[in-house]
């Protein structure tokens, strides 16, 4: 049972429209993370929605629990920032489409929630603003919310020695950690080797926003194996799969 009214700055990942003028709202909530929300009568209240309730505004929500707190009845939302290029580039909204499917498939508690906010704001302002993208952007906001959400590979030292990995080293997809290269080759399967420079890469991408993402082309061998363990890692260790436009368990 869901208690109480509370007040919270959220971001919209997806909206639906049932009976008419009612819709529901999957919102990423700065304080409470991930929930939906019923907007009764929003398609006919300009008063109550001010006509924002648009996929990737950040509102103020003020929610309240139903009478039997079997749903979150959002009663009133103002605009606080939305974008407006963005929505005209079909292209950056596909990108768009497919980071917020993935935070939807993660799920996003409380705990994390502020960081994964802000990683949803920045990733909007990013589409908005700047002229290219990494080619591996989207894989870096994978990276980087299992990052928010405590669930990032390990990156940072070897995981049998906790030895630096001096420059090059291998990452064990199914362990999510890396291995460095004076350790016995691991018995696991699924490996791939990260050079210095793409473990480098890998390692900033989790500890930053995207707007502080490198625009440069890692050289093409990087950008495949940064690819394969991030996609490796996806896959294996949290149990998602790209599939007919959205992320589901494998
Ligand atoms: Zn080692």
């Amino acid at each position: 049972m869901i208690k109480g009214e509370w007040v919270d700055n959220a971001i919209v990942l997806r909206t639906g429209v049932f009976r008419e003028a009612d819709m529901w709202l999957r919102i990423l909530c700065r304080e409470r993370g991930l929930v939906t929300v019923f907007a009764f009568g929003a398609t006919r209240s300009r008063r109550r929605f001010c006509g924002c309730l648009d996929r990737l505004n950040t509102l103020l929500c003020h929610v309240r629990a139903s009478g039997r707190g079997a749903f979150l009845n959002l009663t009133e939302a103002t605009l606080v920032e939305g974008c407006q290029e963005l929505r005209r580039n079909w292209r950056r909204m596909a990108v768009a489409a497919n980071c917020l499917s993935f935070v939807e498939a993660m799920g996003v508690p409380a705990e994390g929630a502020a960081d994964a906010f802000a990683l949803v704001e920045t990733l909007r302002t990013t589409l908005e603003r700047d002229a290219e993208l990494p080619s591996l952007f989207t894989r870096y906001f994978r990276l980087r919310l299992a990052g928010a959400l405590g669930v990032a590979p390990r990156l940072d030292v070897c995981e049998r020695c906790s030895g630096d990995t001096l420059g090059r080293a291998l990452f064990l997809v199914n362990e999510g950690s890396v291995r460095c290269t004076r350790c016995p080759a691991p018995s696991v399967r699924y490996v791939v080797p990260l050079s210095e420079e793409a473990l480098a890469l890998l390692r900033r991408v989790q500890r930053s926003f995207p707007t502080q993402w490198p625009e440069d082309e890692p050289l093409r061998e990087d950008r495949r194996c940064c690819a394969q363990a991030i996609d490796g890692f996806v896959q294996y260790h949290l149990g998602l799969d790209w599939r007919n436009g959205r992320f589901q368990s494998t």
